[in-house]
């Protein structure tokens, strides 16, 4: 009897072993076929917005403006991600240029840049399948000069508008008072609003003094909005027709706003895009020079110290 009560003893404890084992090996092959969904190291992270770009935020409008400002061309948080994230020795910096076409200033396909020598044996770069290779679009010429900018909010940047979370539609790019913004395309101004007289921020005036202009390019009509415009600035109508460099008003700090920047959105289809994508760099000066310590590429000044615009 004793020993039966033993041997069932044993046989529960070899049971609960073993199952100890099952549930380990269940567990990993969970956790395995998550990693896989989730394609662990971002195959498909250029396909959108990174979400939770928090934390890489700070560190990427460092990047940006430097290369931005100084004429480089423009290269997406989630281009810079999607190497950094294999490798997180290289900086974003070094990833920043690797993906810059130098004559072009496009950012460049994805196997054009797993073809660098230091990139190919990439596990990102040896299996791209479902991945977005197409060449950068670049219809836009600047709605801006860059140079005179700082970028404080980039397009999708995640961000906490009273308490809640909340994505930029659009890029903020902060500069002086009256700065010139400028058409980014031959086209038609549809919408000109001016309601704010004078230069103040109201935490309920939206966009203040706004304008939009309809770009129509391979038959698609992008919307571009102009907001918090400087009060009196418009220099067209509703209805005019405008060339693509033409100054439309100048900035200031209408609306909900803490500080003179320039609210630059484009819509298609009713949908937020990636208006910098859309910027043609080529004759954007002073030109694609390498970057030297202390040279061109040095950190610009950010007017708000730690740079984060609240909205909108
Ligand atoms: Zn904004």
């Amino acid at each position: 009897m004793k020993d039966k009560k033993k041997k069932k003893g044993n046989l529960i404890m070899k049971i609960i072993f073993s199952s100890s084992i099952l549930t380990t090996a269940l567990f990993m092959v969970i956790i395995i076929a998550c990693l896989m969904v989730l394609d662990f190291f971002g195959a498909n992270i250029t396909d959108g917005y990174v979400e939770g770009n928090m934390e890489y935020a700070e560190k990427y409008r460092s990047v940006l403006n430097k290369y931005l400002k100084n004429g480089y061309g423009y290269v997406s948080l989630e281009r810079v991600l999607y190497f950094y994230l294999v490798d997180d020795s290289l900086t974003f910096d070094e990833i920043y240029k690797d993906n810059l076409d130098s004559d072009s200033k496009k950012m460049l396909p994805i196997s054009s840049v797993c073809e660098l020598e230091k990139y190919k044996y990439y596990s990102v770069c040896k299996d791209m399948s479902g991945q977005i290779d197409e060449d950068q679009n670049k219809p836009f010429s600047p709605p801006i000069d860059f140079s005179k900018i700082s970028i404080t909010s980039f397009f999708m940047e995640e961000r906490i508008v009273f308490g809640n979370y909340d994505y930029h539609g659009g890029w903020d790019l902060a500069t002086s008072n009256q700065t010139p913004v400028l058409a980014t395309c031959d086209g038609e101004i549809k919408k000109v609003s001016f309601p704010f007289k004078q230069n103040v921020t109201d935490t309920s005036g939206g966009g203040g003094n706004q304008i939009v202009l309809s770009c129509i390019v391979d038959d698609l009509d992008y919307r571009v909005t102009y907001a918090h415009l400087y009060p009196g600035s418009a220099k067209v109508k509703t209805g005019d027709k405008v060339t693509a460099g033409q100054q439309l008003a100048g900035v200031v700090t209408t609306g909900y706003s803490t500080g003179p920047h320039l609210h630059y959105q484009v819509n298609l289809n009713g949908n937020k895009v990636d208006g910098m994508s859309l910027v043609d760099f080529t004759n954007v000066k002073p030109g694609f020079q390498p970057l030297t310590p202390g040279g061109p590429g040095t950190l610009p000044t950010n007017p708000y110290n730690n740079g984060r615009l609240i909205r909108p």
